[in-house]
């Protein structure tokens, strides 16, 4: 079976059949893949809210180059620079801040619990 190497990443994975329009230096295959991991975090909620930004921005610096715009390369390693190196305080504060807000609204936990 051939496979593909992904210029980004150097994910080796089957070809198939599939195409990829996008600007990121990738291969169709090794897009799929990363739509995959963002359908299991679009799919559960505390898993997205802890990753799903950092691994957008992983996957497109991690996937520079192509026609991928400079602009874009920079906002994403800026999202890692915050998260990696100036994490605490902004994790830290918007964690409360949800926190608080989920208090708030403490007399309809049961009924939102009951949504699930
Ligand atoms: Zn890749």
């Amino acid at each position: 079976m051939d496979e593909s190497i992904c210029p980004g990443c150097a994910a080796s994975l089957s070809s198939s059949q599939l195409l990829y329009e996008g600007y990121f230096n990738t291969t169709p295959e090794c897009w799929s893949l990363f739509t995959e991991v963002q359908g299991k975090q679009y799919g559960n909620v505390l898993l997205g809210r802890y990753t799903h930004q950092s691994t957008v921005d992983s996957y497109a610096a991690q996937h520079a180059g192509a026609n991928h715009p400079d602009k874009s390369l920079a906002i994403h390693l800026l999202g890692l620079y915050l998260v990696i190196v100036q994490d605490d305080d902004h994790i830290e504060t918007v964690d409360a801040w949800a926190r608080e807000v989920w208090a708030m609204w403490a007399d309809h936990h049961q009924t939102i619990a009951e949504l699930l």
